[in-house]
């Protein structure tokens, strides 16, 4: 059975590969990842699997089935992380995979099925502004022009991953084809309050909440603050604390609905100036495509009906939107019985974050377990999980991985 100590014991390993002395920040492709790289590559052969570093620099380990060759059950969570990040975020999931192989191995047992375990290279983000790099090569959907986009020093992808010693010209053979995976499981904390709050250390995963993402800029008129005369001005920060407030007032309408406005900058952004331009950015997530874009074109709108009060000019850039990625019912009530065989009730929640799952949901079905983590704390050092909820998560993963049944999947 998977070791918990074993587990936690590698969570602190990976968290001692950081740039922020101290603290836990790894980007993709840096000397860090390398390290903690290393670090999972060598307990992936240690738990019997075939292991590298894939073209897009995740790390990719293979136990193979009574057959060589088989399809796979793939398993997987990322190794990169924000900046100041906690050390169970990704990880945790990467660990518990391999462990499931491990406790395969030291019973010398093979399944009808490979089990391949992924670390992904980049799913935050964080160094390039493009998350789910990592997955979506193994799901063959990577846009190859997206190599060129530059980080913060101008480093291009497709440059950090030659000085990184990985060939971009292979990654278009990272792909998977339908069929070569049976299907997709991730771990990975909760990274909210719902389990904790019912006293539950697992629960089953019905959905990655679609999002919405754009950038509005309100361009209004500077003036001087003591001058122009309250009735003539046209005050664009005075128009974008409404429009903060009618987002919120959007997304608190309906339960199952977050909406949020992450970034605010006024210009020119001085004490004595009337802000003349406005930019804030909304994000609004649901486990209901309908209900998201319904929450998007009624911000719209009471954000021109706001500014045109104003007489202030609206502009509208949409950022990204992804629409929900359903877990599949088959898979979820195998992840069910394998938490019920752990004693534990059974708990479905969607997920408020985005996941590597979104990605390989254009090859496989996907499925996904959650486990509690304090105070529904994440992205952040306080980031904790205790050793019981590990050792739960984990058996559980290992219930559902030695019982999976692709069922009609898999050619007998
Ligand atoms: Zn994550």
């Amino acid at each position: 059975m998977p070791d918990p100590s074993r587990i936690l014991e590698r969570c602190d390993a990976l968290a001692r590969h950081s740039e922020l002395p101290g603290g836990l920040t790894r980007v993709f492709l840096s000397p860090e990842s390398r390290a903690a790289s290393e670090l999972v590559l060598g307990w992936m052969r240690e738990a019997g699997m075939q292991a590298g570093l894939d073209a897009i620099g995740n790390c990719a380990g293979r136990y193979e089935g009574a057959q060589r060759g088989a399809p796979c059950l793939m398993l997987g969570s990322h190794l990169d992380t924000v900046r100041d990040a906690g050390r169970y975020d990704g990880m945790l999931g990467v660990i518990s995979a391999i462990e499931c192989v491990h406790a395969l191995n030291a019973q010398k047992k093979r399944l009808p099925f490979a089990v391949e375990v992924l670390g992904f290279g980049d799913e935050e983000g964080v160094r390039f502004g493009t998350t789910l790099l990592g997955s979506r090569a193994v799901a063959g959907v990577l846009d190859m022009n997206i190599l060129e986009t530059r980080d913060a020093k101008g480093v291009s992808i497709r440059e950090a991953l030659r000085d990184f010693g990985l060939d971009p010209d292979a990654i278009p053979r990272l792909g998977r084809k339908r069929g070569q995976v049976l299907a997709y499981a991730e771990l990975h904390i909760e990274q909210g309050p719902v389990l904790e709050a019912e006293g539950l250390p697992v629960g089953v995963v019905t959905a990655i909440n679609g999002f919405s993402r754009l950038r509005v800029t309100l361009t209004g008129e500077a003036g001087h603050a003591g001058t122009v005369p309250m009735r003539l001005r046209r005050d664009t920060l005075a128009a974008a604390a409404e429009c903060v407030l009618a987002v919120e007032r959007i997304a608190k309408s309906d339960a199952e609905l977050v909406g949020t406005v992450g970034r605010l900058e006024a210009k020119p952004g001085a004490i004595n100036v009337i802000p003349g331009e406005v930019m804030f950015t909304i994000d609004f997530r649901a486990p209901r495509d309908d209900l998201r874009e319904d929450a998007v074109s009624r911000s719209l709108s009471e954000i021109r009906s706001i500014a045109g009060k104003r007489k202030i000019q609206t502009h509208v850039e949409p950022l990204q939107s992804f629409g929900v990625t359903e877990c599949a019912e088959w898979l979820m009530a195998q992840m069910d019985r394998a938490v019920a065989a752990e004693g534990v009730r059974v708990r479905r929640l969607p997920s408020g974050a985005g996941h590597d799952g979104m990605a390989l949901k254009a090859i496989t079905d996907i499925a996904m377990l959650f486990v509690r983590c304090k105070g529904g704390v994440s992205h952040n050092p306080a980031e904790a999980i205790t050793r019981d909820d590990a050792a739960i998560g984990a058996r559980a993963l290992y219930n559902f991985v030695s019982s999976f049944d692709a069922g009609r999947r898999l050619p007998a």
